[in-house]
């Protein structure tokens, strides 16, 4: 194994999905749903696949799917991308994040990401022999995770090529602010570089939460200069679909393709007529959707309150952050590696998501896309911990 990759063990979703298995446990590790996504998708997968939808599609996705990214981003965002030039389909979003970070890093550039973050993104920027510069989002008096905006604009330098944000955020539920949005965008344009944005969550804020989600690329100068990535996984509970999407101006999206093309060169034949209908469906589904998301949340977060846990709400996403240490754990891994023997449940170890693993030791991430009995059987379970 080459020595870029040499840190980069089983991720921790395999893990834990696997001791879930063996063990029994309600999986509330990996962020999958137990119920499928909108029966008018899963019908249009169907047709497709006995409708001869089966060979190689166009390397940039199918049009009609290229058109319906481009239509959804136009009705929920008002950001407007041309379907043939600036869409880009790949292989889920963590295609799309590796392409673009090998498609626009050359080795020794600077990647600034925020931490806690997503597993594949320092896989990604080290497969580019680029450099990452996290920024630490620490959580402030009220629970919620903020960012320092001295420590976010000491990490862009003369090397930084381009800065990967994802918000609403995984692992903390964290939905970035206007104000922490502008900054960014102000270090992007001072600096002259790419903003490339994981917004698989985009339709995941919850109603309560203070802020909205606000895609980077609608702030003054950003559109010009971010790649901004989705997925059809968590907004149409599909995960096993790895049907995902960049958009972008021109170039940008170019340069995800061509590093694509010798990836995947293409996927999912049937499955992208399906996610066109998906995003084609009416806003009842999205407002739906998300509403049963946040009863979901709320559901988990008292289930963990009333086992003990110090919960840290999240304001969007599938997750919820807690701490361990009001039930005597010192050490999130121990506390996760434990928990199915102690009670028949799965969490994962929020340190795993920091380069440096003090920063999150006493925490843990709960996932609360499942069905509500099985979060009311993971809350009875819990509950045995005390
Ligand atoms: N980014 C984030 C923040 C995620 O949580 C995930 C997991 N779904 C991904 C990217 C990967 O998305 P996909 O399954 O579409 O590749
Ligand atoms: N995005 C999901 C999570 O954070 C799962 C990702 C994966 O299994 N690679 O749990």
């Amino acid at each position: 194994l080459v020595a870029r990759m040499r840190p980069f063990g089983t991720t921790i979703f395999a893990e834990m999905s696997a001791l879930a298995g063996r063990t029994g446990s309600v999986n509330l590790g990996q962020g999958f749903p137990d119920t499928d996504g909108p029966p008018e998708m899963l019908a249009a997968a169907a047709e497709a696949l006995h409708g001869g939808h089966n060979q190689y599609p166009p390397g940039p996705g199918i049009p009609s799917l290229r058109t319906a990214v481009a239509a959804h981003q136009h009705r929920f965002w008002g950001l407007d991308y041309d379907a043939d030039s600036e869409v880009v389909v790949t292989a889920g979003a963590t295609e799309a994040i590796a392409a673009a970070i090998l498609g626009l890093c050359e080795p020794g550039d600077e990647v600034v990401c925020f931490e806690p973050y997503y597993d594949s993104y320092a896989a990604s920027i080290a497969l580019a022999g680029a450099l990452r510069r996290p920024v630490t989002l620490r959580p402030g008096a009220d629970g919620r995770y903020v960012v320092d905006p001295d420590e976010l604009r000491a990490a862009f330098g003369p090397r930084t090529r381009l800065v990967l944000l994802n918000s609403p955020h995984n692992p903390t539920g964290k939905v970035f602010t206007r104000a922490e949005l502008a900054l960014v965008a102000e270090l992007c344009r001072e600096y002259d570089v790419y903003a490339v944005t994981d917004e698989v969550y985009e339709h995941l804020v919850f109603t309560d939460a203070s802020t909205r989600h606000t895609p980077l690329a609608t702030l003054p100068g950003m559109r010009e200069r971010t790649l901004r990535i989705s997925s059809a996984g968590k907004t149409f509970s599909c995960t096993g679909w790895k049907i995902g999407w960049a958009s972008g101006p021109a170039p940008l999206v170019s340069a995800v393709l061509r590093v694509k093309q010798f990836l995947t060169f293409v996927n999912a034949a049937p499955l992208q007529p399906a996610v066109a209908v998906a995003l084609n469906l009416d806003d009842t589904y999205f407002t739906a959707f998300q509403a049963g998301m946040q009863a979901r949340r709320d559901q988990l977060v008292a289930g963990l309150a009333d086992a003990g846990f110090g919960v840290l709400p999240p304001e969007g996403t599938y997750f919820v952050t807690a701490d361990v240490t009001p039930l005597g754990g010192r050490d999130g891994v121990e506390f996760c590696r434990a928990l199915p023997e102690r009670c028949g449940v799965v969490a994962v170890p929020t340190q795993v998501f920091y380069d440096d693993p003090e920063a999150g030791r006493r925490l843990v991430r709960f996932a609360f896309c499942k069905r509500p009995e099985v979060l009311a059987e993971a809350a009875t379970r819990l509950r045995r911990l005390t």
